[in-house]
């Protein structure tokens, strides 16, 4: 028998219908990508998204399945942009601008995108690259008229003069709630990047979820700044939790270093933000340079992407009365999988015990569902010690990649294996111990290449460090920890190997510490350990 309840698909335009019709003058502040900061509001950005809907259709030819590239930061324009185009049944393929030529034109030509907008920013980039992708109509330069640049571009549109061709009264259509909406590619740092491709359906789901009391607890009080970009990874999904929760948006547009973060959170008065550790290790140089600077509205910061050092996490919130929600997830996963909030059991232990779970990723919550396993499959238990293999389902979390490449990721039982290896522990708390890849392999035991890293950036005078496990004739492998120091500094490889012992066990602890200006970062801002590995080729360990 089924309900009688009313067919409600779960469309996102119907989130910013609600945020236009019940919070329709709560503000969206940016930072232009032209220079000054910009306001409106769900009313007006309501309206923009529906003309943009109707102008596409009308002047781009853009039909339900069309799949819509954007290159842009994060601004008000970029979310008209994904309201208006999903909302007619389109796709859009955010494209991530630290993406090498060679990464971009594979990954535009196999999602076979047919317009790309982009923001001045990019413009001299397709502008090289737009013969590698013949399939590209054109493209639409997100600006107005008085900024649009002299292009070679092919079909260049302009934005502004796109949208005022459109009805602001536009009617979104109704549609299958399973209809493609979203879809971005895996940084391919093994292979070619692999497509994945959100609904309507998981995307407001996953934003229900990341919205809730234990993730990241967003309310129509709030100010959120999403400085992790729209680009990546689904934006974290805060471009749909902050709509449909009324919160105020704080967009950073192209201006990522410490003092212009600052002044964002300061001018938008922003009470959450998320982004990656390398972000607010910039900001807190920054804040550190400048003592006299407080967050004084800021209350939480939402970080993930890679592990948060413990350092970072105590500098916000003994220092600046900010708290830290640790969270984990992957593109794969729109992609929040865990975050580090307290859970009843947790309230209850004393402040250091609790520390150290803080540190964890975190737990999961409603929609997300998680195991370990060994390599056969073997669920493993949740002691905080195992380490396994991290295999996770849900309604946000992907079945297939596009095109059905890279499957071998899915099981018969609908789990998708992460790639990540982790522990569980008696509260449910997850700890990702390393990517399967880079996990230090020695003497036939396992030693945490995160780990090492994130001690080791609590020792005074380092900036940052990355460890990894190269060829040793004994033991297989052994740890080689590669530091940058901070300016001014000049900490030793004996300084950094008296605060490691005692906090590790003594085979864990690097047969070598060197030092570098820079460690090379991915596209997404991660180590890149492959880099490094490269980078360190040659190099042989002495005993
Ligand atoms: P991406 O799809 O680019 O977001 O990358 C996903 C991967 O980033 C995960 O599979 C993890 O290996 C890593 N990752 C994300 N968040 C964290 C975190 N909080 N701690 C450690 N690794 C993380």
């Amino acid at each position: 028998m089924l309900g009688l309840m009313q067919d409600f698909p779960l469309l996102v335009h119907r989130v910013l219908d609600h945020a236009a019709r019940w919070h329709g003058d709560t503000e969206i502040v940016s930072r232009a990508v032209e220079g000054p900061i910009h306001r409106t509001n769900y009313r007006e950005l309501n309206a923009r998204s529906r003309a943009l809907a109707d102008a596409v259709q009308k002047r781009l030819g853009v039909k339900p399945g069309t799949i819509i590239a954007t290159m842009a930061w994060n601004t008000w324009r970029h979310m008209e942009i994904w309201y208006g185009v999903m909302g007619v049944g389109a796709i859009v393929h955010t494209l991530n601008p630290r993406l090498f030529a060679d990464q971009l034109a594979y990954i535009v030509n196999h999602a076979e995108d047919q317009w790309i907008f982009t923001d001045l920013t990019f413009v001299p980039l397709f502008e090289k690259l737009q013969d590698r992708l013949p399939k590209v109509r054109g493209f639409v330069v997100m600006t107005d008229r008085a900024h649009m640049p002299e292009t070679t571009l092919r079909n260049p549109v302009c934005y502004e003069e796109l949208i005022a061709e459109g009805d602001a009264g536009f009617e979104w259509p109704d549609f299958d709630e399973n209809t493609a909406c979203g879809m971005c590619y895996t940084s391919g740092t093994t292979g070619n990047p692999k497509g994945v491709l959100y609904s309507h359906r998981s995307n407001v789901l996953h934003g229900l979820m990341c919205a809730l009391g234990d993730a990241m607890a967003i309310s129509g009080r709030d100010r959120i700044m999403p400085v992790v970009p729209m680009f990546h990874a689904n934006a974290w999904s805060i471009a749909f939790s902050g709509p449909l929760s009324g919160a105020s948006m704080v967009m950073p547009g192209a201006k990522l270093d410490g003092a212009s973060i600052y002044e964002m959170l300061n001018e938008g008065k922003v009470t959450i933000t998320a982004a990656v550790p390398t972000v607010w290790l910039m900001l807190l140089h920054y804040l550190e340079q400048n003592p006299h600077l407080k967050l004084p509205h800021l209350d939480r910061v939402v970080i993930g992407g890679s592990a948060c050092p413990e350092a970072i996490m105590k500098a916000f919130v003994e220092h600046y009365g900010s708290d830290v929600i640790h969270a984990w997830g992957m593109t794969e996963m729109s992609p929040i999988g865990t975050l580090g909030v307290k859970s009843a059991k947790a309230a209850e232990l004393p402040s250091a015990e609790w520390w150290k779970v803080k540190l964890k990723q975190g737990r999961p919550p409603f929609m997300v569902d998680m195991k370990i396993t060994d390599d056969v499959g073997k669920s493993l238990p949740h002691d905080g010690r195992t380490f396994g293999r991290l295999k996770v389902k849900g309604p946000s979390v992907a079945r297939s990649y596009f095109k059905g490449e890279g499957n071998d990721a899915f099981d018969a039982q609908g789990w998708f294996d992460t790639g990540d290896v982790a522990t569980i522990d008696e509260y449910g708390y997850m700890q990702i111990t390393d990517r399967a890849k880079d996990v230090i392999k020695s003497g036939g035991e396992w030693i945490s290449s995160i780990e090492l890293e994130n001690i080791a950036i609590g020792c005074s005078g380092v900036q940052e460090a990355a460890a990894i496990g190269l060829p040793h004739p004994k033991w297989d492998e052994r740890p080689l920890l590669v530091v940058v120091r901070k300016p001014g500094s000049n900490v030793s490889r004996e300084d950094v190997l008296a605060h490691l012992k005692g906090r590790i066990a003594n085979w864990w602890m690097p047969d070598d510490v060197v030092f570098v200006e820079e460690i090379p970062h991915t596209a997404t801002g991660k180590i890149s350990k492959l880099a490094l590995r490269e980078q360190f080729g040659d190099y042989r360990f002495t005993s």
